[in-house]
């Protein structure tokens, strides 16, 4: 899998989930499709009275869901900016050619009311479902670190086994020090809470 990829497939999805966070710390989700994709940038259009453009304008991180038909779940973890005045204008025309629907809801001048704001730096997650072992990888979209999470093995290992033999995607190899295969790892936690030597590490 890689990043271009990625945005394709958001774009196939078409709506997507959208989170953001309120002033009292409570997630708030909705679903967005007045979306252009680029290959390297992500544009979305909302309208400033809406709680989402609020919280978007006070501090811009958002996360991005879509779940495909074949089980796939892309997320992204961004912080969106507006785009800069003079490009309002152009993207806002982008996006209501791209769909049609907006024209119905922001009749004329009425759409006016929304602004473009713009996803330039991601960190992406992908978690595929449908193979065994699992599938799952961390990539990134322009200038960002990706993501580190799950379990890791570390030097306390005693080499004894028992999370091989729990973990439900056979993801754990045998060695010296035992060593987790992150992109096969369904992230559950069962050899954390079933290792006797206390010697595998929550990442995040
Ligand atoms: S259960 Fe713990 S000590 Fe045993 S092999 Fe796994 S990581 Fe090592
Ligand atoms: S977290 Fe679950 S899937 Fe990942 S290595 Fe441990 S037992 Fe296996």
């Amino acid at each position: 899998m890689d990043t271009i990829t990625c945005i394709k497939k958001l774009g196939y999805v078409g709506t997507l989930t959208f989170a953001t966070v309120d002033k009292n710390g409570h997630p708030q989700a909705r679903s967005i499709s007045a979306i252009h994709y680029e290959p390297d940038a992500i544009y979305f259009y909302t309208a400033r009275g809406k709680n989402f453009c609020q919280q978007l304008l006070a501090d811009g991180h958002v996360q991005i869901l879509a779940l495909t038909k074949y089980k796939e779940m892309i997320r992204l973890s961004a912080v969106a900016k507006p785009v800069p005045d003079n490009e309002q204008e152009h993207w806002k025309d982008v996006i209501f050619e791209e769909q049609p629907y907006l024209v119905n809801v922001y009749p004329g001048d009425t759409r006016n009311i929304g602004i473009i704001f713009c996803i330039r730096d991601a960190q992406i997650e992908y978690f595929f479902l449908g193979s065994h072992p699992i599938e799952r990888e961390y990539l990134t979209m322009g200038n960002t670190e990706p993501e580190r999470k799950g379990f890791e093995i570390t030097d306390s290992c005693i080499a004894c086994g028992t999370c091989q033999s729990v973990c439900p995607q056979g993801c754990i190899e045998e060695g010296e020090i035992f060593h987790i295969q992150s992109n096969h790892c369904l992230h559950c936690g069962n050899c954390f809470e079933n290792c006797p030597a206390e010697a595998i590490i929550r990442l995040d």
